[in-house]
């Protein structure tokens, strides 16, 4: 889904390279931490992905192009399929919730009436349903990142990028904006998040690239997906943080419930847009998870266990106004029951 091949990158002007020789994969529904200290490379390599940038050597390909030969004309079409989330969130200041969030799939051309059932299905999604009308400065930081979230998924895309998500967040909503990208992922949208907190990630037992000054220095895989075996029970060190503790524990319970009800399967290309049938109707009942050393505890350890993100029974999206089936063989046109294509937007195959 995303190859680096050998990708170096220098920046104009300077003299050491951003990334050097970096090589990993990344296949469809994993959750990737890049991880590294602030300059290591790891918005650099969100930008290859994104095609913001190209490698200087080597190759970068997604979704089954290599971003290179891709042509500026191309890039807007490619980019449908990647979701991206940020530090700053990004919102459009002067527009409402449904508006930020409706803006994106007006500039890429979908129908008033794909806009207004996507927009709340995918607001209700990450938690924010009731909250449409909104300004962004009504909002909490958390609030932010979840309409920024919301905003990328609106297309559906295949992976989400997410660049310090929770930088500019508390630990508590840091707590409950990991939990909705694991929920994400556990209903089959790859996910790639850059942190610099990798003493966080280690314990969470998902796959962990690490960069250190452009270099990677690790690629674990922490036992793998599917293998509930590999899912640690918790220890959590003295030291941490309740609500790191909380995050934690959280998300393995996201990853224990999405390995059951999963049957411990990857998505598969065929299945149906990453989050459309796949949101449990079923919600388990809301949990409480306690841990930590209850002398430390500050009341942010005790986190609501996975919520049930229930998608209100629709019927398939009217999806024929959206031109965007250039990229039918990534199964993208299927998931979303396209058809045809548009030739003029086509983005070629790379090989
Ligand atoms: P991280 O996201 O891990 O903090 P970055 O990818 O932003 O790291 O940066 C990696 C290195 O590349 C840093 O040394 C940074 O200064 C440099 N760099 C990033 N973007 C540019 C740019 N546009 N021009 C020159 N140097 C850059
Ligand atoms: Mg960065």
């Amino acid at each position: 889904m995303i190859r680096f091949e050998n990708v170096t990158k220098h920046y104009r002007g300077t003299s050491r390279p951003a990334l050097h020789e970096v090589d990993f994969e990344v296949l469809r529904g994993e959750f990737v931490f890049l991880v590294g200290a602030s300059g290591s490379g790891k918005s650099s390599c969100l930008r290859l992905i994104l095609r913001e940038d190209v490698p200087s050597e080597g190759r970068v390909v997604v979704l089954g192009r290599d971003v290179r030969t891709l042509s500026n004309r191309k890039v807007p079409y490619f980019r449908r399929h990647i979701g991206a989330v940020f530090q700053d969130f990004r919102l459009l200041p002067s527009k409402t919730v449904f508006q930020n969030v409706a803006f994106t799939l007006q500039v890429i051309g979908s129908s008033r009436a794909f806009i207004q059932q996507a927009v709340p299905e995918v607001l209700a999604l990450v938690g924010l349903a009731g909250k449409e009308k909104r300004f962004p400065h009504e909002l909490s930081g958390g609030e932010q990142q979840r309409v920024a979230i919301a905003r990328a998924l609106a297309n559906r895309p295949q992976v989400l990028l997410a660049d310090e998500p929770t930088g500019n967040l508390d630990p508590a909503t840091s707590v409950d904006i990991m939990q909705l990208l694991a929920r994400i992922n556990a209903n089959g949208t790859t996910v790639v998040m850059a942190t610099h907190e990798a003493g966080f990630v280690d314990q969470m037992k998902r796959r962990v690239i690490e960069l250190k000054n452009g270099e990677m220095v690790r690629d674990e895989r922490h036992g793998g997906y599917g293998d509930t075996s590999a899912i640690p029970s918790l220890a959590p060190e003295p030291e941490r943080g309740a609500a790191a503790v909380a995050a934690l524990t959280a998300v393995l319970e996201l990853q224990r419930e999405a390995a059951a009800m999963a049957g411990t399967s990857l998505p598969t290309e065929s299945e149906a847009p990453p989050w459309a049938g796949e949101i449990r109707e079923t919600a388990p009942e809301p949990q409480t998870v306690r841990v930590g050393a209850p002398a430390e505890d500050d009341g942010r350890a005790e986190v609501a266990g996975p919520r049930g993100l229930t998608r209100p029974p629709t019927q398939p999206v009217p999806v024929q106004d959206i031109p965007d089936v250039e990229v039918a063989e990534l199964g993208v046109a299927d998931r979303l029951g396209l058809g045809g294509r548009d030739r003029d937007d086509e983005v070629g195959p790379t090989s």
